[in-house]
């Protein structure tokens, strides 16, 4: 099981907490997708079934959202206006907040990096953090789908306000309509998977991030999964694609 004390360091800027038993081999993997592919799924599968943690940028600033907003950094302030309009935060903000954590990379759990680097710029300094810690990347996961996929899967998803999960109106109604089937708590809307966010972010993702396959192909790292099947099969196709390539147990 992911370690709940690193995830808490990197949501929170905590000191990173090693509570449970860390696995023997641990994975580093970069989980690289347009946003709505369903990476977030496929980080909790990998997660759960290899013990690497899952850290994620996106809850990161969703998380600095939810606080006293008095507190938040001007830096953040900022982030947390481009994050509801759907644009990407400014490479600077981004880098100085996984600089701060990079005692979350180098935990003995692993990582699976979701949402980060989203550009070429943000992939570069990461390359220093990792070297700088005598790390190095087990691959880059790049989930592919059609864009009108995207885009129907976007519109409807619904997040629950306690524990994440996510549920969608079409693909995976909650039992009770607005209710999460997980916790019971509130299932919304999230601000930036309203239509007018959704076109801009699947712009910011053409724009910086697809050049990021590019940046890793060229490294022997990416791993292309095209992810249009339902989340089981295509978490199989991972397993085989990494399994075949990196001998995971
Ligand atoms: P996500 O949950 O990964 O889709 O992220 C939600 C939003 O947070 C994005 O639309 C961006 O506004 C912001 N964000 C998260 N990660 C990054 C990143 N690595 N670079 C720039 N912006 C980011």
């Amino acid at each position: 099981m992911a370690n709940q004390g690193v995830l808490n360091a990197w949501l929170y800027g905590r000191p990173v907490e090693c509570t449970e038993q860390q696995p023997d081999r641990a994975f580093h993997f970069i989980l690289l997708g347009a946003p709505g592919v369903g990476k977030g799924t496929q980080a909790e599968y990998l997660s759960e079934k290899y013990g690497a943690v899952q850290l994620s940028t996106g809850d990161v600033f969703r998380a600095a959202k939810g606080s006293d907003q008095g507190v938040l950094s001007p830096a953040m302030q900022e982030a947390m206006e481009a994050m509801k309009a759907g644009r990407l935060v400014s490479d600077d903000t981004v880098v100085s907040m996984v600089r701060e954590r990079t005692a979350c990379l180098s935990s003995g759990y692993g990582f699976l990096l979701d949402g980060f680097p989203r550009t070429v710029e943000q992939a570069k300094a990461l390359d220093e953090m990792l070297a700088g810690m005598n790390m190095t990347l087990d691959g880059v996961i790049n989930y592919a789908l059609d864009m009108e996929e995207v885009v129907k899967r976007l519109s409807g998803r619904r997040t629950c306000q306690q524990c994440k999960a996510t549920a969608h109106v079409i693909f995976s109604p909650p039992k009770q309509e607005g209710v999460c089937d997980k916790c019971g708590g509130t299932l919304f809307q999230r601000e930036d998977d309203k239509p007018e966010s959704i076109r801009v972010r699947l712009q910011a993702y053409e724009e910086s991030t697809a050049p990021l396959a590019q940046y890793y192909e060229a490294k022997g790292l990416l791993i292309t999964i095209t992810a249009d099947g339902a989340p089981k099969a295509v978490f199989a196709e991972t397993e085989k694609v990494i399994g075949k390539r990196f001998q995971l147990a």
